[in-house]
C-alpha cells in the first residue's frame, strides 16, 4: 500500500487533501482550522524537528512526502526535504507562483523586518497582512503612526493600534471597505500568490497605495515541483496507480 503524507497549511493543500483515501495523512502545524470532513487521516502538531519528520516517515511507512505548505514556511519546507532524504523516499512540492506588479503598481521589496522598518518611516497608517509578526513589535510603533493588523486571532486594540482577526478568502467589496475605514497609507503584505489574498493589492492599486513585499524565503530543491494543483494531482495519481 501506497501512504503519502500531505504537510498542508494553505487553500490547495486542502483541496488536495479532500482527495486522499484513507491510508493517506494530512498533515497540519494546529495554527489554522482544523477540517473534520475528510477521507483522510489528520495529523495535527510538529514533528520536532527533520529528525522527528523523518522518524514518523519510517514508522508509518510513507512512501511518498508532499510538501503543500505556505511559501513563507520555509522551515518545515527545509525539514520535509531533509526528512525525506533521511527516509530515503521522495519529497515533491507545491510551489506557488508569486504575484506579479503590474505598470500601475508601486510595489517596494523589503528583505526583511529591520529594512521594512526602515520603509516605513515616512508612513502614517500602515496596514499589515503579514500574520502575527507584527504583533511583537507593538510596542515600537513610531509616535506618528497608527497600525492596523491582520491576522487570524484578533486582540483588543491599543491607543496606536487596531489588530484585525479574519482567516481569507477576502472579496474586493470587502477589502475596498475595510481600506476605506482604516485610511490606509501603506499596505505590508508577503508574496503569497493567493487569489484568496489578492484582492487588498487591486484595491491598494485603485488608491494608488505603495506595498511593502516581504521578499520570499529560499526554499530547498526537491525531487520534482509543481506550479498547480492539477499537476500535482495528475503526477500524484499516476504514482499511486503505479504498481
Ligand atoms: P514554519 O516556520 O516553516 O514551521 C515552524 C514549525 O511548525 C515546523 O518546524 C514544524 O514543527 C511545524 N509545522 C509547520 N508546518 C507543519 C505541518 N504542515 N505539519 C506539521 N507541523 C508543521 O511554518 P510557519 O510559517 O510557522 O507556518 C505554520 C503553518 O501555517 C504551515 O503549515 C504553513 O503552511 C501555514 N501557513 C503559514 C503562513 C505563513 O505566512 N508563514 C501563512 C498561511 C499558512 P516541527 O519542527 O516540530 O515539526
Amino acid at each position: 500500500m501506497k501512504r503519502i503524507l500531505l504537510l498542508g497549511g494553505v487553500t490547495e493543500a486542502l483541496a488536495l487533501a479532500r482527495r486522499l483515501g484513507p491510508e493517506h495523512v494530512y498533515s497540519l502545524a494546529g495554527l489554522g482550522k482544523v477540517p473534520d470532513d475528510l477521507a483522510c487521516q489528520v495529523r495535527v502538531g510538529g514533528y520536532g524537528g527533520a529528525q522527528g519528520l523523518a522518524r514518523f516517515i519510517a514508522e508509518e511507512g510513507i512512501g511518498l512526502l508532499v510538501d503543500a505548505t505556505h511559501p513563507y514556511a520555509a522551515q518545515m519546507s527545509r525539514n520535509g526535504a531533509a526528512a525525506a532524504e533521511m527516509a530515503g523516499i521522495a519529497c515533491w512540492a507545491l510551489r506557488r507562483p508569486g504575484w506579479q506588479a503590474g505598470p500601475e503598481d508601486d510595489w517596494r521589496n523589503v528583505a526583511d523586518w529591520a529594512e521594512l522598518i526602515v520603509a516605513l518611516k515616512d508612513f502614517c497608517r500602515p496596514f499589515f497582512t503579514l500574520g502575527r509578526e507584527p504583533l511583537e513589535h507593538l510596542h515600537e510603533i513610531p509616535p506618528q503612526q497608527h497600525w492596523a493588523v491582520r491576522c487570524l486571532q484578533g486582540q483588543p486594540a491599543g491607543a496606536r493600534y487596531e489588530v484585525i482577526g479574519a482567516r481569507g478568502p477576502f472579496s474586493l467589496d470587502g477589502e475596498r471597505e475595510l481600506f476605506s475605514r482604516l485610511q490606509s497609507d501603506v499596505l505590508i503584505s508577503k508574496n503569497s500568490g493567493s487569489q484568496s489574498t489578492e484582492p487588498k493589492l487591486q484595491v491598494a492599486r485603485e488608491l494608488g497605495l505603495p506595498v511593502l513585499i516581504l521578499k520570499r524565503p529560499e526554499l530547498p530543491a526537491v525531487a520534482r515541483e509543481f506550479d498547480s494543483v492539477e499537476g500535482l494531482w495528475q503526477a500524484l495519481a499516476t504514482y499511486l496507480e503505479t504498481p
